[in-house]
């Protein structure tokens, strides 16, 4: 491995925050660029669900259920990471559909139970609309986003990396390869450069002709002021998700991706709120506090973009949605392949180059 790459990492979310912590581990020189502190539009603002769950062609269970299992290697290598192994119950799928997801997910070995409304009960005793089928993931999790992508950027800063705050206005570009980039306070050179910049990705490619097919979907999420503990884990239910987090607030979006705003984000808040009440005992005693809309990378076939840009030397992409999930799966894959040259086999599909096509 070569130890003594200088590598400019762009972008100080979660994605960004795990390649640099991976390439800092590996011993390369690293700098984070960020106009922003830990996280952008995206990590702040995300529901954080942990999961390999529905809705997925095999290929991608892999990769997500290989970044749980990351997650639980970075736990170890990190103590006190904030991240709580507290199962998701789920039955936001009509029931043939949920029967489904579970004998094709438990066929592919993701730990999926079966549970009736005494055994949902059981899980949950302060849910107020109790469902006659679930099922509970017990291996899902959450993470607390900025808190946990701090940690990363904290860990990686202890091995050397310098955390830069400014923003990119495009990529340096010397006889076919990227050298650097060029921030609003002068120029960074670089033997490597990654593009981790979140919705910000595509612009600053752009200035290297190269086109990132991204939406950017928003995302409404609630959150209660902080209140004793009703919930044990996740909730996916019918109408929204819903978990608490470690400072006792109970957050809710539509589903992960967060309600859309609509016209009137406030308005759309308290209604979403109200759904929330009427779901728990005890919900009329809960608070709303504020509300949040993100906005998460999405790239137009709605799987990661990550890899080498082709035709380009120097140059690493990694923009995806789903990215608490992924976070340590893709910086150490990243960071392999940056620093080695080996592209794991669980990012085969994953490449820009498929959009080419
Ligand atoms: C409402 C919502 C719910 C979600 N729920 C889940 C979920 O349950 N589970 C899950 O796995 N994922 C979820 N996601 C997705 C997940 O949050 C994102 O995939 C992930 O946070 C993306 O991280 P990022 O680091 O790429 O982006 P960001 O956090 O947006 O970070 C981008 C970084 O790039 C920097 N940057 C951008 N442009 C420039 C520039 N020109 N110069 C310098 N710096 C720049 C920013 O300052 C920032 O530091 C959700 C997202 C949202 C919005």
């Amino acid at each position: 491995m070569s130890s003594a790459k200088e590598v400019v990492v762009i972008g100080a979310g979660i994605i960004g925050a795990s390649i640099a912590r991976h390439l800092t581990t590996a011993g390369a020189r690293v700098t984070v660029v960020s106009e922003s502190g830990a996280g952008g539009v995206a990590t702040p603002n995300s529901f954080a669900w942990i999961n390999a769950s529905w809705g997925n062609p095999e290929v991608y269970f892999r990769l997500r259920a290989r970044a749980m299992a990351e997650w639980k290697r970075l736990a170890n290598e990190l103590p006190g990471l904030p991240l709580a192994w507290c199962g998701g119950l789920c039955w936001d799928l009509p029931a043939d559909k949920l029967e489904t997801y579970a004998a094709e997910h438990s066929s592919w070995g993701y730990g999926i139970r079966r549970v009736d409304r005494a055994g949902a009960a059981g899980i949950e005793p302060n849910l107020a609309e109790l469902p006659d089928f679930a099922v509970h993931v017990a291996e899902e999790g959450v993470a607390e986003p900025v808190a946990a992508t701090k940690a990363l950027l904290a860990d990686a800063e202890q091995r050397g990396a310098r955390i830069v705050s400014s923003t990119v206005m495009g990529l340096v570009q010397t006889g076919g390869r990227t050298t650097g980039v060029d921030t609003a306070h002068g120029l960074l050179a670089a033997d490597e450069v990654v593009i981790a910049a979140g919705v910000g990705s595509p612009e600053i490619a752009a200035t290297a002709g190269i086109r990132l097919p991204i939406e950017i979907p928003p995302g409404l999420i609630v959150y209660s002021r902080p209140y004793k503990k009703l919930l044990n884990g996740l909730v996916l239910a019918e109408r929204l998700h819903m978990r608490q987090t470690a400072q006792g607030r109970i957050i809710a979006g539509s589903d992960f991706g967060g309600a859309d705003p609509g016209m009137d984000a406030a308005a759309t808040a308290r209604e979403l709120f109200a759904a929330l009440q009427a779901m728990l005992r005890g919900g009329d005693g809960l608070e709303l506090d504020f509300h949040t809309v993100g906005y998460r990378p999405t790239p137009i076939d709605g799987f990661p973009i990550i890899g080498r840009a082709e035709g380009m030397d120097g140059l690493y992409i990694a923009v995806t949605h789903s990215g608490i999930t992924l976070a340590p799966a893709v910086g150490l894959f990243a960071a392999r392949e940056i620093l080695d040259g080996e592209r794991d086999p669980l990012l085969a599909p994953y490449g820009l180059g498929r959009f080419a096509q």
